[in-house]
């Protein structure tokens, strides 16, 4: 097994342009932290605006070459990238537990998960088909045709380093665009290294560059706003998404928006009540609670309420808190300090409305940013979180008496990224799958994430789908050529 320092030592700490590491023509520096110990674990190149603009160029001086290379020749390098991680698996993982803080069972996870954008797009880049046939009228052929369309602007969020960045990339690659990929300054070691394994793949240069920077505002608007730019797809927070969406307007650029989520967790009374907690805890716990998938609200009938949260605080008041990097570690550290302040102002606020803390409930003394994993019961309507985002180890309990009560709280919201349901009732579950307003739902299961599946959200969760038939179709333009029908 690598130590962190062999590890540490491997990883490019600088830009990645036009198929070259180079350093920032700012010579400033990011230190990347361990949100464990708060110790730096090495610094990094902090990208300027002129090193945006190069990153760039370079993205579009390689747009023609990539999108005439042919789509079997795109991949079988996606798939060499998908060998190559599984050799490397272990320091992708534990890479993402040092930066990010998650337990390295969970980061091995999400090594198997992003690993898998790159296979499934491999196999998606050879089946980009069209459509030939002759209009209604029978006087013209109609043939649809696909493109790629164009270089590409990728921003990624911290929570899951490695994933959040092979599902935008992958698809990327495979439709024939370039890219310039802007990843978190809190975890930008893995999306560095990554660069690293796809030119190991043999991607050709400049296909993909990599901008690490601590001025995200600065550097992504100019590129955001430059005519060669035809594709924004970022994934994080919703109001950086609605400024993000409102600098794209101007450039009429194509965007895919993974944004926050508030997601249900409704347990009728008919549930499998030890499914439903199995299924609670992953929904809530996984990633430390830092999941934009991760279950926000729980929704439980009020005649199993008092049984539900009993059976989870009994194996939430187990659960170890500490750094990743120890097997027996279930709680890993918050992304900083400011996420731990907002799980406590979060919890105090439900608190001060009648909520009880069942275990847990408060911050851990450092070094590092901790927070107790949370059992609340009792949280009243009204309460902050239940309107916001949560990102953090705190499962909140709250009732509903019939299914429409059910069905009114749990669409009481903004968001509508995932929503899961327990019920040993079939009719009632497709009930459930209409009347809920959310792009996606776990019914009777607590982790929806598939590489084959079409991953997005409704409302102000985002726009656009990543993974499954859809996710290339966000990196392809529709060309339609109208000809006479020659037998008409
Ligand atoms: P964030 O919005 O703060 O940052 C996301 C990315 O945007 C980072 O790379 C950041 O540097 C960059 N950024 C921030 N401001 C910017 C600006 N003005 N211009 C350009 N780039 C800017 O989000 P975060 O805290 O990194 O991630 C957590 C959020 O991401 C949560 O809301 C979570 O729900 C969401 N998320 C959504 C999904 C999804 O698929 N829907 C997946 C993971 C995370």
């Amino acid at each position: 097994m690598i130590t962190e320092a062999e590890l540490l030592a491997k990883i490019p700490n600088r830009l990645y342009i036009g198929g070259q590491w180079v350093e920032s023509t700012s010579g400033r520096t990011i230190d990347v932290l361990d949100p464990a110990t708060g110790n730096v674990l090495m610094s990094i190149a902090d990208a300027s605006v002129s090193d945006g603009a190069l990153a760039m160029d370079a993205a579009d001086a390689a747009q023609a070459s990539w999108g005439a290379t042919p789509a079997r020749v795109r991949g079988e390098i996606l798939r060499r990238a998908f060998d190559l991680l599984q050799e490397r698996k272990e320091e992708f993982a534990l890479l993402m537990t040092l930066e990010m803080g998650k337990p390295l069972a969970e980061a091995r996870g999400e090594v198997a998960y992003g690993g898998e954008f790159l296979r499934w797009f491999s196999e998606e880049a050879v089946r980009i088909s069209g459509h030939y046939g002759n209009n209604p009228e029978g006087t013209g052929t109609m043939i649809v045709t696909h493109r790629p369309v164009g270089p590409s602007f990728l921003i990624t969020p911290w929570n899951f380093p490695l994933a959040m960045a092979t599902r935008k990339i992958a698809p990327a690659i495979a439709a024939g665009c370039t890219a310039v990929i802007k990843p978190a300054e809190l975890t930008p070691l893995t999306t560095l290294y990554f660069a690293q394994l796809l030119e190991d793949a043999g991607l050709p240069a400049g296909v993909v560059n990599v901008i690490t920077t601590s001025t995200s505002a600065a550097v992504s608007a100019p590129i955001i706003a430059d005519p060669r730019l035809r594709k924004l797809s970022f994934t994080g927070s919703t109001s950086v998404g609605i400024a993000l969406l409102k600098q794209a307007a101007d450039g009429v650029l194509r965007t895919s928006m993974e944004l926050g989520g508030n997601a249900p967790f409704v347990v009728f009374a008919d549930a499998d009540l030890d499914k439903a907690v199995e299924g609670a805890l992953l929904a809530k716990f996984r990633n430390i609670g830092e999941a934009c998938t991760a279950a926000n609200r729980f929704i439980v009938h009020e005649s199993i309420a008092e049984e539900f949260a009993a059976r989870v605080t009994a194996a939430v008041s187990e659960f170890l808190i500490g750094r990743g990097t120890d097997d027996a570690v279930r709680i890993g550290p918050l992304i900083n300090a400011a996420a731990v302040t907002k799980a406590a102002d979060l919890v105090n606020d439900a608190v001060s409305r009648g909520a009880t803390v069942r275990t847990g409930g408060s911050k851990v003394d450092g070094p590092g940013t901790f927070f107790q994993p949370t059992v609340l019961t009792g949280v009243v309507a009204g309460s902050d979180i239940l309107r916001e985002e949560i990102f953090g180890p705190v499962l909140a309990i709250t009732t509903f008496t019939d299914e429409a009560d059910a069905v009114a709280k749990a669409n009481d919201t903004q968001y509508g990224l995932v929503s899961y349901v327990y019920t040993r009732d079939l009719a009632r579950g497709q009930r459930m799958i209409e009347s809920l307003a959310t792009g996606m739902m776990g019914l009777n299961v607590g982790v929806i994430s598939n590489a084959a599946a079409p991953f997005g959200g409704v409302k102000q969760s985002g726009m656009g789908r990543e993974g499954g038939a859809q996710g290339i179709h966000e990196y392809l333009e529709t060309k339609y050529t109208m000809t006479p029908n020659a037998f008409a």
